[in-house]
This record gives structure tokens, sequence and C-alpha cells, in this order.
């Protein structure tokens, strides 16, 4: 499957549009359509169900170590500064960028990759911002024209080994630009800080600057005292959270995949340390699973445990759960979601501190500059084990997953071709989403074969009784294999048909969309035939 061709289906069927279309667009922001918006729902609430209130805490689930609980939280998107200066993210969420002075476009400096050649005497380096095939082809097109080369004299350009990153490259005087004509119009990399300001109050100056948060999980973090004092739940246990992550991403690109604005579904695990390694396991495995369960088959999806140069001091795993989105060159996976294991680290930074008080409130001792002296809160975020008598710092399990990535990469796993008869029994293309029935945005469709005889009458009494249950989609017009069509590209599972027979015998016609097989149950069967379907 091409790309283009999901796009385009996203688009002509109402999955996705660009934001602020109508107005040219803004980059890196997507607004989800009426069939996209019941999509996403669909993976976020599977993931809710299967992560937090299906969670049987009085067993112990299998390849758990033990039994555990898990429970949610909705945090506010705009927190107090100071929670992102201790998580790092004020002082080392950047990104470095690279300007082109030449196109006044900006890069990503680790994105940019390149090939050296040699031509008519002069060695340069030959950028480019895509990977693969594709900055393969681009650079051979931009040497050819820097050179002045036709494309038959090729082989005067002596190529030096395959791509590498632009990182490689100390001097940017040789290096012609992905977009420019001229040489050396890339100017030196700087740090860019990927979080969005605003200012919360009347007064817009420093002291009321704050930030859409980077990520859901700092929310938890801070919280975690208050889930411990507000429920009854022990270690180990964990707390879940889905909501909006904003990052200022420099280049966003490949659809919905690198967003300015996404939403994140993030599990903070908390255990005592001295059996995360095994809850580590665990979770990278559950999490795995939860992907091929939905349908993303096992080749275009893999796990990849990080080395141990890539690991935090603080960290004794991670992995990545990628997908090979067909939009990456062939071998490349992008991120879906990364399970890692934190230790104490971010309990322990919001600990961090001394509270002394101020009138009648407990602060943060400040420094002679009137700044918290320390980053934490300086509040206890032990646990106790009433058991044990212990006290300690849990150790914590992130698993942080994307709803959007996971729903793009649902889509292009669901884009499916084939060919069927039709009506007169010639083959024609077809193109259908083989989504799993608890992803579809409609569940079954219902249709009265022609409008007349009494069949719209029994249709629409089979839609009625099916709504309250499920999201189903009446139809009426047009021919009946065009309104199959319909629903096939939209991934709706079934298909119930009133016919003749059934104003003779009461039965209605299933259709199941990926083998189009058809079979007869009783019109008063539907409900349950639609809750068997989504149940499998
Ligand atoms: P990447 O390396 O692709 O930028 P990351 O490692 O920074 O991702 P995390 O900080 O681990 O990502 O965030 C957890 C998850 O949030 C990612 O696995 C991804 O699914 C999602 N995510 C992160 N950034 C974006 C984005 N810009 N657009 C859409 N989803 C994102």
């Amino acid at each position: 499957m091409e790309m283009d061709q999901l796009v385009a289906l996203c688009r002509r069927r109402g999955f996705l549009f660009q934001s602020s279309e109508i107005y040219g667009g803004l980059q890196g922001f997507w607004d989800y359509g009426p069939m996209g918006v019941e999509l996403k729902r669909n993976v976020r609430e599977a993931w809710w169900r299967d992560m937090v209130t299906s969670q049987d805490n009085l067993d112990v689930s299998p390849g758990a170590p033990a039994a555990f609980e898990m429970t949610g939280l909705d945090c506010a998107i705009i927190m107090h500064p100071q929670v992102w200066k201790c998580s790092g993210h004020y002082d080392l969420f950047n990104d470095h960028l690279i300007d082109c002075r030449e196109s006044k476009r900006r890069y990503r400096y680790d994105q940019v990759l390149g090939r050296w050649v040699e031509a008519k005497g002069k060695r340069i380096f030959v950028a480019s911002d895509t990977s693969g095939e594709e900055a393969l082809e681009q650079t051979q097109l931009k040497a050819l024209k820097f050179f002045n080369l036709r494309a038959k004299k090729a082989n005067e350009l002596k190529w030096e080994g395959p791509l590498v990153p632009l990182t490689t490259v100390t001097d940017f005087d040789d290096v012609l630009g992905p977009d420019a004509k001229e040489l050396g119009t890339l100017t030196e990399p700087r740090e860019f800080n990927l979080m969005f300001e605003t200012n919360t109050g009347a007064v817009r100056d420093e002291n009321s600057r704050t930030f859409l948060r980077p990520e859901t999980a700092q929310g938890i973090f801070v919280n975690f005292k208050n889930v411990l004092d507000s429920t009854r739940v022990k270690v180990p246990f964990g707390i879940a959270q889905i909501g909006k992550s904003f990052r200022n991403e420099i280049t966003p690109r490949n659809f919905t995949f690198r967003s300015r604005e996404f939403e994140q579904m993030e599990i903070e695990f908390f255990c005592r340390p001295d059996t995360s390694a095994d809850w580590y396991e665990y979770w990278r495995d559950r999490r795995y699973r939860w992907y091929v369960e939905l349908g993303l088959s096992s080749d275009r999806l893999r796990l990849r445990e990080h080395d141990a140069e890539e690991l935090s001091h603080y960290s004794c795993g991670t992995a990545d759960i990628e997908y090979a989105f067909p939009f990456l060159s062939d071998g490349e996976f992008g991120e879906l979601e990364g399970v890692a294991h934190r230790g104490d680290f971010d309990l322990r930074s919001h600990m961090e501190g001394k509270l002394i008080r101020q009138g009648d409130e407990l602060v943060v001792e400040q420094d002679e500059l009137g700044q918290p002296k320390y980053r934490g809160s300086g509040r206890d975020l032990t646990y106790f084990d009433d058991q044990t008598k212990e006290r300690y710092t849990p150790h914590v399990i992130e698993p942080s997953a994307g709803a959007d990535r996971a729903t793009l990469a649902f889509l292009c796993e669901a884009y499916t071709e084939d060919e069927v008869p039709d009506e007169k029994g010639k083959p024609t293309k077809r193109v259908f989403l083989r989504l799993h029935p608890r992803l579809a945005p409609i569940k079954a469709a219902v249709f009265p074969l022609v409008k007349k005889d009494g069949m719209p009458e029994i249709a629409r009494e089979i839609y009625k009784k099916l709504k309250p249950h499920f999201n189903v989609f009446y139809d009426e017009k047009g021919a009946v294999g065009r309104r199959y069509r319909r629903q096939d590209e939209v991934g709706t599972p079934l298909c119930i048909t009133v016919d003749g027979q059934t104003l003779d015998d009461g039965t209605v016609t299933i259709r199941d969309r990926d083998t189009l097989k058809q079979w007869r149950v009783g019109k008063e069967d539907c409900t349950a035939e639609v809750q068997k379907w989504l149940s499998q």
C-alpha cells in the first residue's frame, strides 16, 4: 500500500483532515473526522478497558509476578512550571535545529542525512531531509544539478560510501542543504526547546510563564501521594492516564506520526525495587501483545530492546514497540510505544528539596535570588508497606504509548485491496479496512435490499434495536453493492440486509466484510450476532 492511498481514503471517508484546512492548514495539527473520532475513541477505550477497568486485582494475571491493581487519573494540561524544571524538560527537552539561509527551511539536525560526492575536481556533501531510497534519489538529482551534468553523465559522480548523518560533518562550507542550490547555506545547529509556552493570568511576564505539558506522565508522579491517600491501593499498582500532549516539533511529518498536538496513553506502574526487573518484562511483553491482539501483524510489528549504552543511568531496561509504517523505507521502523524501567528517578526528583515555613505556608527553601534551591517539591513521596513495616521509594515501569500513532498503525495495517465480482460478475477492485471489530467506527450497517415491499420498515426496526448497544448505520440509498463498498471502505465488519426472504421467514442476510461470506439469522437475533462478532 502506498501512503498516499491511505491519506486519500482518510480524507475522502472522514477519518482525518488537516487542521484549519480552509485557511491553508497548520502544519503538525490534525482533525479527526466523523469516522476518525470513532476509531480513535475505540483505540483509547480498548486501551483503558484492557489496561485499567478489566484488571482483576484478586488473582494473578497470566505472566504477572503478582496480583495488582490499576487505577486512573485525568490531570490538567498546564501544571506548575516547577514540574518541568524538576522533570528535566525545561533544561533538557531540546532538539537541535539548523536553518537554511537560502531556502529559509528549518531542519532537525539529527534527521538530515547525506552523501559525499566528488565531480569536476570538487568534493561536496549532498544533504537530504528524507531517508532510504528517497534520499538516495534526491541526492543523486541534486548532485547532477549542482555539477551541471545530464542524467546520462551520472557515472562522473564519484560517490563515497552510503548515506551518513549530517552530524558526522564538521565543516558546513561544503554542504549542499536539502533545499539549497548553493554550498554552505546551513547555519550551525542550535538548541530549541520543544515545550509550547503560554502565560497564565492577566500579566504576561516571566512569573506568569507556563507550559503545555509535553507528556502526561508528570501529572501521575505529582499525584502519587494523593492516589495513595484517597484510595486503598497498595504497591504494586499502576496509574493510567490518557490525554493530550504538546511538542513544538521542528519537522512534523508523516501524516499524524509526528504531530505538534497528540494524545498519549501512559501508565506509571509502582513496584518494590527488588521486583522491578520482573515487572519491566511483564509490561514490555503485555504491551506488545496488546497490539498483536488488536490486529497488528507480527512481521510489521517488533519489540526492540535498547542497548546498554542507550539506557539512562537509572534504568535497567527500555524497549520500544515499533511498526514498519509504509512511509518509512524498507527495514525502517517507527516508535509506537516506549516501555521504560525508570527506577525511582521521578519520585525521587519530585521529592528532592527542603520545606521551610514562610508565614502560614510550607515552601521549598529558596536561594538568594528567590528561586527554589532545589528542583523538587520537598514532599515525602515514599511508600510505607504496612505488612513488612518497610518504607521505600517505589520503582516505576512506564509503558508510554501514543493514541494517534496507534490509530495510524491500525489504519495502515487495515488497508486492504482485493478483487470481487460486481453485480454482472466482472472482477472489480475493492478497497476495505480490515479493522478489528473492537476498533471499527461502525459495528454494523443495516440495509433494506430495495426501498419497497415493507423492507425499509423492517430494516429500521432492526436498526433501532441495535442502536442503543452499538454504533450502527442505516442506509437505504442506491444499489446495495455500492452500499456494501462504502461500508467496506470504513471498515464496518458486518452488513445486515433485509431482503425478499425476510418477508417470508423473518431471517436477514449477514455479510462479513473480510470473507464476503453471507449467512442468515432471525431478525430478532441481530443484536446477539453483532455482540458475538465484537467479542471474538
Ligand atoms: P520520537 O523519538 O518519535 O520523537 P519519543 O521517544 O520522544 O518519540 P516519548 O517521549 O517516549 O516519544 O513519547 C511516548 C509516545 O508518545 C511515543 O511512543 C509516541 O507514540 C507518542 N509521541 C511522542 N511524540 C509524538 C508526536 N510528536 N506525535 C505523535 N505522537 C507522539
